[in-house]
């Protein structure tokens, strides 16, 4: 940690990442300079903040590197060929994340790390895993992109409040600006495009996403139907004797998690002699037991089991796990209609899992896309559509998709962008539904054109449904 101490720092961005990188900075003694391009009422507030305990801070201007800055250390908000980083690069000046200085001020007492990242499922494998580590009688906190900033947790938690083990989600994000980054052992859940603005192509982001196999001292955790996943594992450098650890929702070969007859199973971590498969819980001890979701279940027990859980300690973590909301939760039954708000399907691979658990789905869908193309979620949801609703700023691209894939599902766009039109949307959504059907917010986009996050629009959503169940 002194080899902070008096240097120049310049923090790109503040907000949830920028402003605890900023405190940490200052308390090791640099020199911080926060840069943020917006100059409104939020920034103004956290600028004052900063400045009072001793930060500079320039706003408005956040393309170029202020003078004698000696390290860059930046928030997500930052894509990789942002002026601000070309100039950094210019001038020989390191560029780090907030997890790479969480990683390189960690006290010689840091837990390990168990880490997570993956397109979608991210927060609940996080979650699941912390409630196995928990039920093992580990001390162990969820940290990272769920919330929680490393930083935080490395300095003010220091020595850890005791923790024993640190269950961390990682974003592209993070990982990108985390070059010496060394997890324990660490899990890649699936790969899909997403955040491909912010990359480039998905080459970059799954080189990104490929970061955390480096240097994993035990497992590799990789997923099975998932090859992507399993080329990372390959062209990463490891510790010698770390493992390429597969999951799947099939039957396991050697060295794999997976499924038999309702059970999930574990062939990686058993001993020689132990010819038979290792039981470890039920599919049923899952919430949802919806196939993706036994995936998440499946990749967190593979980093439990690589740290050394035992099988019955790995049941009771999913048993007493529950899913945070806005992801698949079930909000009423009007009229034998089922209304579900998985507001966190903010991209079209969360979606198409998400409209696959359902038979006949009234689908409200729209918002930001990112970049995505829908032509292939929809071409693959088209036999379970009873009807879509659309709403939000990329809605033409989601009607173009049916309108190619799907053209006998009836579609009705709002046309709107405004926080209210999701009441509307619910109302469109139950007058074409039918009894039996669910109606699905799975938006396949950012909530940001409308909403100030998906948790927003999922409350509007339920809010809407309620209002609906008053009446009827
Ligand atoms: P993340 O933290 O990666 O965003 P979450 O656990 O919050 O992931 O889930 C995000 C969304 O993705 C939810 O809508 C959920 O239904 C869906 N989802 C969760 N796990 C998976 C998975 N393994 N594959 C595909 N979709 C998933």
């Amino acid at each position: 940690t002194e080899q902070l101490d008096g240097k120049h720092v310049t923090v790109a961005g503040l907000g949830v990442s920028g402003i605890p990188a900023a405190k940490a900075l200052l308390r090791l003694g640099a020199r911080v300079t926060a840069v943020n391009g917006g100059d409104g009422d939020g920034p103004r507030r956290q600028a004052a903040e900063l400045e009072e305990l001793g930060a500079e801070v320039r706003l408005g201007d956040d393309r170029t590197l202020p003078e004698g800055t000696d390290l860059v250390v930046t928030t997500p908000g930052f894509k990789p060929d942002s002026p601000l980083f070309l100039a950094a690069a210019e001038a020989g000046v390191p560029v780090w994340g907030d997890v790479e200085l969480a990683w390189r001020l960690r006290g010689p007492e840091s837990p390990p790390w168990l880490a997570v990242t993956g397109t979608n499922g991210k927060t609940t494998t996080v979650q699941m895993l912390a409630s196995i580590l928990r039920a093992a009688g580990l001390r162990t906190a969820a940290v990272g992109n769920i919330g929680v900033s490393l930083v935080d947790v490395v300095l003010e938690r220091e020595p850890y409040d005791g923790l024993d083990v640190l269950a961390v989600e990682l974003s592209s994000y993070q990982l990108h600006w985390a070059p010496s980054l060394r997890p324990h052992s660490a899990a890649v859940l699936n790969l899909a495009p997403d955040h491909l603005d912010w990359h480039g192509s998905m080459k970059a982001y799954a080189a990104d996403k490929g970061r955390i196999y480096e240097g994993n001292e035990v497992a590799c955790v990789y997923n099975v139907a998932d090859p992507a996943t399993e080329e990372l594992v390959r062209e990463a450098d490891v510790v010698e004797g770390a493992r390429a650890i597969g999951f799947t929702l099939a039957a396991p070969a050697p060295s794999q998690l997976g499924v038999v007859d309702g059970i999930l199973v574990d062939r990686a971590f058993i001993d020689d002699r132990q010819k038979q498969a290792q039981e470890l819980a039920e599919v049923t001890d899952v919430t949802p037991p919806a196939p993706h979701n036994i995936a998440n279940a499946l990749a967190a027990a593979a980093l439990a089991r690589a740290y050394g859980v035992a099988p019955a300690a790995v049941r009771d973590g999913l048993r007493a796990f529950r899913p945070d909301a806005h992801r698949m939760t079930h909000v009423a039954d009007i009229g034998g209609v089922a209304y579900v708000d998985d507001s966190k399907a903010t991209n079209t691979h969360a979606t198409e899992a998400s409209l696959a658990a359902y038979d006949s789905v009234v689908w409200i869908a729209g918002g930001l896309a990112k970049g995505a193309t829908f032509d292939e979620l929809v071409e693959g949801a088209a036999p379970r559509l009873r009807a879509a609703v659309l709403l939000g700023a990329d809605r033409r691209l989601i009607a173009e998709a049916l309108a190619r894939h799907a053209p006998d599902v009836p579609v009705v766009d709002l046309e709107r962008t405004d926080t209210g039109a999701m009441a509307a949307a619910v109302r469109e959504a139950a007058a074409l539904s039918q009894p039996g059907d669910t109606v699905l917010l799975a938006p396949a986009c950012a909530s940001m054109d409308m909403y100030v996050n998906y948790n927003a629009r999922g409350d509007a959503f339920a809010e809407a449904v309620r209002a609906l169940a008053s009446e009827t």
